[in-house]
């Protein structure tokens, strides 16, 4: 069985690492988001992808939440002591990662061929594609001014309340090579408890990728990122309750409208009636530890009639 996951940074890595335990890796494709990407000291920053490729590769800090483990800070300690920008934490570890990118693609290797190197270079199994290799960059609108994403969420800890979010380049951007034929190719599409405005919005703006989900022949199941309305981490019910009114289920199956056939929610946000259109199936999906991302999982593949 081939699946395809679309996934932002660390609430789809999560859910990734349930899949990979549940699906042959070899058969997972993921669609990762790049619009959170990030010029910073002369380094391109990849930070979703980075997010799912240590997750699955076991490199990542599980307590921090982010970022790999066993790091250390003494390049950005000096960047810091220099004066240098120094807002958006970069590990030593991580840096190493990010200078290889950022060769790369002044060599003038597409995205998607460098993280395919990288991934391959750290024995991912599981297929990482971004989703475009155009610039495709998330801008959130607040009262205060219009903010690049990681200035907004980083820097300024998202506290500005978000009146719009804006997608620049993604009337240009199309689909990284491999995405359309992941999709194509796949038995069941996946949308990863991630943030459905800032990491799944970017991925759907890519015209040709929602054309895709929406042309689809196959299943199509997302999994709520709220839990009892509330989002586990970051500010993604913040955002659904500004930007679409609300924080049930309804409200979250709204930002996917046409594209998916079954919501997977919480036990704690049941029942819930998405219209005649959208099943909601519901579950425990606090992922706590590998084995709950597995559950969770496993119950969205059921819900897409290709139990695991
Ligand atoms: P980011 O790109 O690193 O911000 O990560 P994502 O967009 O992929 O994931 C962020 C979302 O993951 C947040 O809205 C969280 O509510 C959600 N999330 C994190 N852990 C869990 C979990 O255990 N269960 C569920 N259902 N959602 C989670
Ligand atoms: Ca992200």
């Amino acid at each position: 069985m081939n699946v395809a996951v679309l996934s932002g940074g660390v609430g789809g890595a999560r859910f990734l690492r349930g899949v990979i335990g549940v699906v042959d890796p070899g058969n997972v494709s993921i669609v990762g988001n790049v619009a959170d990407d990030i010029e910073v000291l002369g380094l391109r920053v990849s930070p979703d992808l980075d997010s799912i490729l240590y997750t699955l590769t076991g490199l990542a800090d599980e307590e921090r939440g982010w970022g790999r483990a066993g790091e250390t800070w003494q390049a950005l300690d000096t960047v810091d002591q220099l004066g240098g920008e120094s807002w958006f934490r970069l590990g030593d570890r991580d840096i190493g990662l990010h200078l290889v990118r950022t060769e790369l693609l002044r060599h003038g290797v597409p995205l998607s061929e460098a993280t395919e190197r990288i991934t391959h270079a750290l024995g991912l199994e599981a297929q990482l594609l971004p989703a475009t290799d155009d610039p495709l960059r998330t801008f959130i609108e607040t009262s205060e001014g219009t903010f690049p994403f990681q200035t907004w969420f980083v820097a300024r800890g998202h506290r500005d309340e978000v009146d719009a979010v804006h997608y620049a380049g993604s009337p240009e951007a199309a689909p990284g090579p491999g995405v359309l034929e992941a999709l194509a190719a796949a038995d069941v599409i996946l949308i990863a408890p991630s943030n459905p405005y800032v990491s799944i919005g970017p991925i759907l703006a890519v015209a040709e990728i929602r054309a895709a989900l929406e042309q689809r022949t196959v299943p199509c199941v997302a999994v709520s990122p709220l839990i009892g309305g509330r989002a586990v981490k970051g500010p993604a019910d913040r955002m659904l309750q500004r930007l679409a009114g609300g924080t049930t289920p309804a409200h979250v199956a709204s930002c996917y409208a046409g594209l998916i056939d079954a919501l997977v929610i919480d036990e704690a946000d049941a029942p819930a009636d998405l219209g005649a259109d959208v099943r909601s199936v519901a579950t425990r999906t606090l992922m706590t530890d590998v084995e709950a991302a597995r559950r969770l999982a496993a119950a969205a593949l059921d819900a897409a009639g290709a139990p695991a």
